[in-house]
């Protein structure tokens, strides 16, 4: 083999080099790259070719292999063009006369700049003493947050060097073996690159533990036979059923990786492995991986807590299947993922595959450019730089690397449903409450922190995940101002407590009480419990938000007074209470005392829609008769009191018809809460006249508007109360129109 040759043609006809060339050659027909990519690739190869001359690797390999194979890996993975010419001339800058001026002559900046950044990387140890460890960390993490295809050609450099590892010094290798478990290996899984993530955990294994290696190399060689035997009969079996229900898929025996293997010997009891088979389903469609699902279920028993859909909740690398462990012939486990090519993909490739999909195909030419919007790619990356800490031996320094200087006073922390949120370094779980929405602020109770209940002056980290729980009848609490980090969350609770002066207004409300009943009333009405069932009857938690209430304007001693009345607590109209509880100074019609509804022209006010049940007041109008609003309608206030007259219902009016009432109906927005709410409205076999959704998505929340037909205030206070008892409702309350009323005022 001849190792030299002439200053023009290094390496001419060496067997390993030709074999490499050829390798790269039918990757880039195989990934159907064009005639003219495969042009730019041959290019970038021959440039490589003649800057690393005459170099040899320690293999004794001419040095351009590893470039090739460097780039072979890339167009493996779906790379596009600059990323796979980056790949090839990753090396030039540091080992050879080549300057970033000659390659940015002959290939563009962008190539440029990912070789620059490979370069910058190359000089990061990641074995060194732990400060410098988590500076070079830092390092790294600004150069992915530069150009992602920085870190693909890192991976792919560091695969092939992990591949040819055998020619180093023993504790080198070491070294660089454990770099690449600690660090690399973390880096390809989080970006979907399981493919690579497996390749880099075998060799780092194979060189750091290798008497398991071989262990385990042993185990899986003398069960093979065995093993393909079982799958065949397993998976012939299974192909019976599929074709049976018409279904196509490619059902293959899949062999897990070494690592892999190691680290469940360490977990379970060993002889369980040894049974284990594992089998690949792939599918054309998702619904397709349900029904196979279904399948493989009713033919063997699955192991119960084993089953897992990641395809309705995909692992943060986009990593989506469903796994499931069931009960083989012969009582052998049989482990099963089930997915469709697309999901197999981006599992293999991660995101280059995701991309491939998306953009229709990375591998374009140089100058078309990726249409990833900037803003959504950075978002997706930090989110990713933050997942990947956990990856990564002594997490504390790495965190503390990323939280001084990359993201100097913010956090990330996700909702359980993988949002991202960015918050004030020191925020606590009512700050990212009142960041999701204030309502969700308003009414936290707990918390959760990775699933662990936390206090709720808790200090997030980055890469949490927070779950808020709310209750209803929650509300802040003055202590929460002392530990609450994010101004707006300050403002947001100072700004509650305007609002719902809580504990004034329970005094208020309890004064405002005694200026129609007597103490030794509202104590004994207290001790029977009847505002406990007017509370229910209206919706409020308990007894003491009638008084929160009344204080805060909500209700009015009318209605109080009137249910009381309707509980039988307080007989006949109490007259003296009566007089003075009326908001606007009614006077009430000396001469005829109450007329009856049926005995007047009316109509219903539209602003207030009373109901059958309700204290009602009849306006005045020239033509019209009376418009009936309810008594507290406060539209009447600013009218001529001599216009109004007190009405009641009469017993036939209260006996028949409907009326039509709107309530306003304020929830979360999540899927399915209207089917919800309308659900509910029908379950109680109440009509519906009408549905408006309003979402507000900056807020998070959902305004359903709904108009019903009822007979009576009673049956639309049980519905608002089984609305409000439905999971993700914020408030229910009666729509009041207030431009109706100012219409009527001037009729
Ligand atoms: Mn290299």
């Amino acid at each position: 083999m001849p190792l030299q040759s002439s200053s023009e043609e290094y390496f001419e006809g060496c067997p390993a080099l030709l074999e490499a060339q050829s390798v790269l050659a039918e990757a880039l027909i195989n990934n159907d790259y064009n005639q003219k990519q495969i042009a730019e690739v041959q290019k970038a190869q021959d440039f490589a070719r003649k800057a690393h001359k005459n170099q040899l690797r320690k293999s004794g390999d001419p040095y351009v292999i590893h470039p090739i194979e460097v780039a072979t890996i890339l167009v493996d993975l779906g790379c596009d063009l600059p990323t796979i010419c980056a790949g090839l001339l990753h090396d030039v800058l540091e080992d050879t006369a080549v300057t970033t001026v000659m390659i940015e002559e002959s290939f563009g900046k962008e190539v440029l700049s990912i070789v620059d950044g490979v370069t910058k990387l190359k000089k990061i140890s990641f074995v060194s003493k732990r400060q410098v460890q988590a500076e070079n960390f830092r390092k790294l993490l600004l150069a992915i947050a530069a150009d992602l295809r920085v870190v693909l050609v890192k991976l792919a450099d560091r695969l092939h060097n992990m591949s040819t590892l055998e020619h180093l010094a023993p504790a080198k290798r070491l070294e660089i073996s454990q770099e690449t478990l600690d660090v690399f290996a973390p880096l390809a899984n989080r970006f979907g690159l399981g493919v690579v993530k497996s390749r880099l955990e075998d060799l780092a294994f194979k060189y750091l533990h290798p008497e398991d290696y071989l262990r385990i190399e042993g185990i899986v060689k003398d069960n093979r036979q065995a093993r393909e035997e079982y799958l065949k009969e397993f998976i012939a079996s299974l192909q019976k059923r599929l074709t049976e229900a018409n279904l196509s898929a490619d059902v293959v025996g899949r062999a897990k990786h070494f690592y892999s293997i190691y680290n469940k010997l360490q977990r379970l009891q060993t002889e369980q492995i040894y049974d284990l088979s594992a089998v690949r389903v792939v599918v054309d469609k998702e619904s397709q991986c349900y029904e196979v699902l279904g399948i493989l279920h009713d033919l063997f028993t699955p192991i119960p807590g084993r089953f897992k859909d990641f395809i309705a909740l995909p692992k943060s690398n986009m990593y989506q299947s469903l796994h499931t462990t069931l009960i083989g012939p012969r009582e052998k486990l049989v482990e099963v993922q089930i997915r469709t090519r697309e999901m197999h993909e981006i599992a293999e490739f991660g995101l280059a595959a995701h991309w491939k999909y998306k953009e229709g195909g990375l591998n374009a030419l140089s100058s078309q450019k990726q249409h990833i919007d900037y803003d959504s790619k950075l978002h997706l990356l930090k989110k990713r730089l933050i997942e990947m800490k956990d990856d990564l031996p002594d997490a504390g320094d790495y965190r503390k690397a990323i939280e001084i200087d990359l993201f100097a006073d913010e956090i990330f922390v996700f909702s359980p449903k993988g949002d991202l949120y960015n918050l004030p370094r020191g925020s606590t779980p009512i700050d990212f409450a009142f960041y999701v929405h204030t309502e969700i602020g308003n009414r936290c109770q707990g918390a959760k922190v990775n699933e662990r209940q936390v206090t709720l002056d808790h200090q997030l980290k980055n890469g949490d995940i927070v779950e808020i729980h709310t209750a209803k009848n929650a509300h802040p609490s003055s202590d929460w101002l002392s530990f609450v980090r994010s101004s707006s969350a300050r403002s947001k609770i100072k700004n509650w407590f305007k609002k719902n002066r809580r504990e004034q207004y329970l005094q208020d409300g309890l004064n405002i009480l005694t200026e129609s009943l007597s103490r030794q009333q509202i104590d004994e009405a207290l001790k029977k419990g009847i505002f406990k069932i007017i509370a229910q009857k209206v919706g409020l938690a308990n007894e003491e938000e009638i008084f929160v209430s009344l204080g805060s304007g909500k209700l009015n001693s009318a209605q109080v007074i009137n249910r009381m009345r309707a509980e039988g607590f307080l007989q006949a109209p109490a007259k003296s209470a009566a007089e003075e509880e009326k908001p606007f100074k009614l006077k009430r019609s000396t001469n005829s005392g109450i007329q009856s509804l049926k005995s007047l022209l009316h109509s219903f006010a539209k602003c207030c829609q009373p109901l059958p049940g309700e204290h009602i007041v009849g306006v005045i109008s020239r033509g019209k008769g009376f418009v009936i609003h309810r008594f507290d309608c406060s539209n009447l206030e600013s009218l001529d009191q001599k216009r109004l007259i007190e009405v009641d219902w009469g017993e036939k009016e209260k006996a028949s018809g409907l009326f039509a009432s709107t309530l306003d109906v304020e929830c979360v927005d999540r899927i399915g809460i209207s089917r919800d709410v309308l659900n509910k409205i029908s379950d109680l076999k109440i009509n519906i006249l009408d549905v408006r959704v309003l979402t507000r998505p900056t807020k998070h929340t959902a305004l359903i508007r709904v108009s019903v037909e009822v007979p009576s205030i009673s049956t639309l206070e049980s519905l608002m109360g089984s609305i409000n008892a439905l999971t993700d409702i914020i408030e229910v309350k009666r729509f009041v129109l207030k431009a109706m009323a100012r219409k009527e005022r001037s009729a």
